[in-house]
């Protein structure tokens, strides 16, 4: 405090500049971030290219991903489920369908700790960009600060492109789920799997203390 004061200056918190370390999560809790469709839930598959489900009927989980979520919480990991759902903002699918998948998906995965949702609709110069919407980290991000998360010791799954660079982008390690879409990686993941399950011993196999 002592400073602050040294030159005969009135403290004045808010206009002081933030150092950058207070704008960073601390560290804390190792994380598992989740992409929603094709990581946890079937995706719809049209021409080599997925999509969400557009009705609630057609909302099912990828086998083994409940007792797949089970174990990592039961090895200390927060579960946060970060999913760009696009097709709100461009006012192809409702909010409240979105919403009702899930609740549906907490009660089957009630290991959930966090949802993120971003639904900007991302289509180019009409639409800009979202620091939430992935590849921007902004839904990882801001959960771990909501949460206390580690990033350096947390993981991110999915299914495209742009959640291995959201995870690269966050800083935490990576793992791709080839469904043997017809689009390709921009970065290089960590790890390659073909479901969940499979994350999984990769996941504890590479526990940092
Ligand atoms: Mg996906």
């Amino acid at each position: 405090m002592g400073e602050f004061f040294a030159r005969g200056e009135k403290l004045m918190p808010a206009a002081f500049p933030v150092p950058l370390s207070a704008t960073k999560p601390r560290a804390g809790f190792p994380a598992v971030f989740l992409d929603r469709d094709g990581t946890l839930n079937l995706p719809v598959v049209r021409q080599g290219r997925p999509y969400p489900p557009a009705a609630l009927g057609e909302f099912q989980l990828c086998p083994g991903v409940p007792e797949a979520c089970r174990t990592l919480a039961a090895a200390g990991y927060l579960l946060v489920l970060a999913t760009n759902q696009p097709d709100v903002g461009r006012g192809l699918q409702s909010r409240e369908t979105v919403e009702a998948m899930h609740v549906r998906l907490r009660e089957w995965v009630p290991e959930l700790a966090r949802i993120e949702v971003c639904y900007a609709p991302g289509q180019g110069r009409t639409h800009p960009e979202n620091r939430r919407r992935k590849p921007e980290p902004g839904m990882l991000l801001d959960a771990a600060t909501a949460l206390g998360l580690d990033l350096g010791r947390s993981w991110m799954v999915g299914d495209r492109w742009r959640d291995i660079a959201c995870g690269q982008r966050a800083g935490t390690r990576t793992i791709f789920i080839d469904l043997g879409y017809e689009e390709k990686l921009r970065t290089r993941p960590d790890h390659t799997v073909r479901s969940l399950i499979e994350a999984v011993p990769i996941i504890l196999a590479g526990r940092r203390s």
